[in-house]
C-alpha cells in the first residue's frame, strides 16, 4: 500500500532526552545545519502549510519535536550549529541529537538535510561521519535547489557525494519550495518504513 501522509499531526515536543516517549512506531529522523530547510521540508512531505514552524529567523529553541502520519514517527531534531547562541545552549543541541541516537529506538530513517548550495560544511561532514559509525540508515536531501540550475544542481550534487563520501544513490535532490524530489523521500521513508 502507498504510503498515506496526509493525516500528519503534531504528537509533542521535548526539551530533555529523559522525556523522550517511548518508541512504539517505525521512526523517521530529520537533521541538519540550522536554516537548512528542515522546517519546510518537513511540511511539505506533510502536506502541511505550518505543521513544523518555518523561521524567518534561524535559532529556534532546541527541542525535539515529534509528529505522526500513516503510523510512522517524523522526527524533527535540532538545528545544529547556529551560532548565536551560547556554547552551554549549542551543547544542549548536541546532546539532544546524540541523546536521542543512543536510544534503543526503531531508527527506519534518518534523512540528513545538506544546502545543495554549498561545499560540505565541517559539521555537515561530522554529522554523515556519525551517521556511517552508528550504522544509521540514512539519504542525504541536498535543500533549496529551486536555487540552482538544473545542470548546476547535479554538478553540486557529484561535488557533495565526494566531500562527504556519500554513495550518490543515497542523495535526493529537493526544493520545499517547488516540491522536487518529495515523490522520491516518500518512497525512500515507505521503503525503509515497510
Ligand atoms: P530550518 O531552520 O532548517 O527549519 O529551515 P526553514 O525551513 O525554517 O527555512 C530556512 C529558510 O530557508 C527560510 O527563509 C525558508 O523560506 C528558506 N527555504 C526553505 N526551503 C527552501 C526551498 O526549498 N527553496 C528556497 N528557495 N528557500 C527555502
Amino acid at each position: 500500500m502507498a504510503l498515506n501522509l496526509n493525516n500528519a499531526r503534531f504528537v509533542a515536543s521535548y526539551g530533555t532526552v529523559e522525556s523522550l516517549p517511548q518508541p512504539t512506531t517505525p521512526e523517521v529522523a530529520f537533521v541538519g545545519r540550522s536554516n537548512v530547510g528542515k522546517s519546510s521540508l518537513l511540511n511539505k512531505l506533510l502536506g502541511r502549510k505550518a505543521l513544523a514552524k518555518v523561521s524567518a529567523q534561524p535559532g529556534k529553541t532546541a527541542n525535539v519535536n515529534f509528529f505522526e502520519a500513516d503510523g510512522i514517527s517524523f522526527v524533527d531534531l535540532p538545528g545544529y550549529g547556529f551560532a548565536r547562541v551560547s556554547a552551554k545552549e549549542r551543547q544542549r543541541w548536541a546532546d539532544l541529537i546524540s541523546g536521542y541516537f543512543s536510544q534503543d529506538r526503531s531508527f527506519n530513517l534518518v534523512i540528513a538535510l545538506v544546502d545543495i548550495r554549498l561545499e560540505a560544511q565541517s559539521l555537515d561532514q561530522d554529522m554523515i561521519s556519525f551517521l556511517k559509525e552508528n550504522e544509521l540508515p540514512f539519504v542525504v536531501a541536498l535543500t533549496k535547489a529551486d536555487k540552482l540550475s538544473r545542470s548546476k544542481a547535479s554538478q553540486q550534487e557529484a561535488l557533495l557525494a565526494r566531500q562527504l563520501e556519500v554513495d550518490p544513490q543515497q542523495m535526493v535532490i529537493t526544493s520545499a519550495q517547488k516540491g522536487t524530489g518529495i515523490d522520491e523521500l516518500r518512497r525512500r521513508i515507505q521503503e525503509a518504513c515497510d
